[in-house]
């Protein structure tokens, strides 16, 4: 890899970041030159990366144009699977979201099964031409992923997928550069490029639905630890002694109590036990089974039974996060998934345990908030993943001198998490 490569890379991780819009302004912050930062600028725009739009606020002198990453050209596709469902959209490489589809879809049912839904799919999405300028994919599963290898690892609402080689089937059937991730944390890295103005650049996402995972943002880079498993919160012990068996065939876990499965389990109980005509009623549907959505429709309509449960489930996860937020001090907590959708009753029990168990100093500002009620943070995360990928130097050495990414695969290397060689933080003043 040249410097030429590392030092473009570097640009337009900038440029795409939003805080260096100049090249004056990159030359202040990268302490680079004004040619190397012409050269460099002059070479993306040539190749159809970043575009020069109106002139920036001037501070005397010539104005400077305002650069940003160029829409029209390269596309993404972003994809995510939950426990039932998938979302995918097709993004400019700006992060427009262009065209989404969103299906029903059992993981359950494999990856092959999986991976030709979303093969139907995407034909749809980029039609009329769209799939001559795909340029990356990016598709998260609801289970701990593998990052370097691109495949789910022991998943357990997965059967079939361990070791299943995702990132190979997808990048031999669309021909350019695949990755696969689990799915909260590209919904926290979705959130964290929606809101990074007001949710800073530390935030926790936890998505609960059928499982509970966790997304770590930590100083605005996705944290997935040593081997890609950091945020599996579902399946952290909260009852040693319990009787309740997890899916991942432990005792005690959080989605145990907490996870959808969970409270299907519980809201059957009492609907049986005649405790809420309310669940009574959905259990007696045909053919319909009783669902986590169930409960969360009952909290809506104020069944206590259902407040009961998803409050309970709040002061569970909120327990959890609690230590987390201790360690980690986020200034922000999104909360996603089916539950989050059950509103205050889920969000109140969450922040009062979280504050209540951590320390002033770690709470004091620490904003706790429903992510959105458009759900687009899960495949707006995916397509920021792969155009960050395909804009990292050893990437980008890879395919620029073809002109774009088609016919090149990710790189397989070791899982280096990326070392900055500058920190993106906002310019002394
Ligand atoms: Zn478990």
């Amino acid at each position: 890899m040249t410097d030429h490569t590392q030092t473009l890379s570097l640009l337009l991780r900038m440029i795409r970041s939003g805080q260096s819009v100049t090249r004056p302004d990159l030359g202040r912050r990268t302490g680079l030159g004004r040619t190397v930062i012409t050269q460099r600028v002059d070479h993306a725009i040539r190749a159809g990366l970043v575009t020069e739009g109106e002139p920036a606020p001037s501070t005397g002198g010539r104005p400077s144009r305002v650069l940003r990453m160029a829409s029209g050209r390269g596309l993404v596709l972003g994809a995510v699977f939950g426990a039932s469902h998938l979302h995918a959209a097709v993004t400019d490489i700006d992060g427009t979201v262009l065209a989404d589809r969103r299906l029903a879809r059992d993981v359950e049912s494999g990856p092959e099964a999986c991976a030709a839904t979303l093969f139907e799919v995407s034909e749809e999405l980029l039609d009329g031409g769209l799939a001559e300028r795909l340029w990356g994919v990016c598709v998260g599963v609801p289970g701990p992923v593998d990052f370097v290898r691109g495949t789910a690892v022991r998943p357990p609402i997965m059967p079939g997928w361990h070791g299943f080689p995702f990132r190979e089937r997808l990048e031999a059937h669309y021909e350019v550069p695949a990755w696969v991730d689990n799915d909260a944390n590209l919904m926290a890295l979705g959130a964290w490029n929606r809101t990074r103005a007001r949710a800073g650049d530390n935030i926790l996402l936890v998505k609960a639905s059928t499982g509970i995972g966790l997304g770590v943002i930590s100083r605005g880079r996705l944290h997935r630890g040593a081997r890609g498993a950091a945020g599996d919160l579902g399946h952290t012990i909260v009852a040693e002694e319990s009787r309740h068996r997890c899916r991942c065939g432990k005792f005690g876990c959080l989605e145990a109590f907490a996870g959808g499965p969970a409270l299907v389990r519980d809201a059957r109980a009492a609907a049986l036990a005649g405790r809420s005509p309310f669940l009574a009623e959905r259990l007696e549907r045909p053919s319909v089974p009783l669902d986590v959505t169930d409960v969360v429709d009952g909290c809506l309509a104020d069944d206590p039974v259902s407040v009961e449960l998803v409050t309970r489930a709040g002061e569970l996860v909120g327990a959890q996060l609690a230590t987390l937020v201790s360690v980690l001090n986020p200034s922000t907590v999104y909360l996603a998934g089916r539950l989050a959708q059950a509103g205050e009753v889920f969000r109140r029990p969450v922040a009062e345990v979280v504050a209540r168990r951590s320390l002033p100093l770690a709470v004091d500002e620490l904003v706790v908030a429903e992510v959105g009620l458009d759900r687009f943070e899960g495949v707006i995360g995916a397509a920021a993943l792969a155009v960050d990928e395909l804009l990292r130097p050893d990437m980008l050495g890879r395919w620029l001198p073809h002109g774009d990414p088609r016919g090149t695969r990710a790189p397989r290397g070791e899982f280096d998490d990326f070392a900055e060689p500058f920190h993106l933080d906002p310019p002394s003043p």
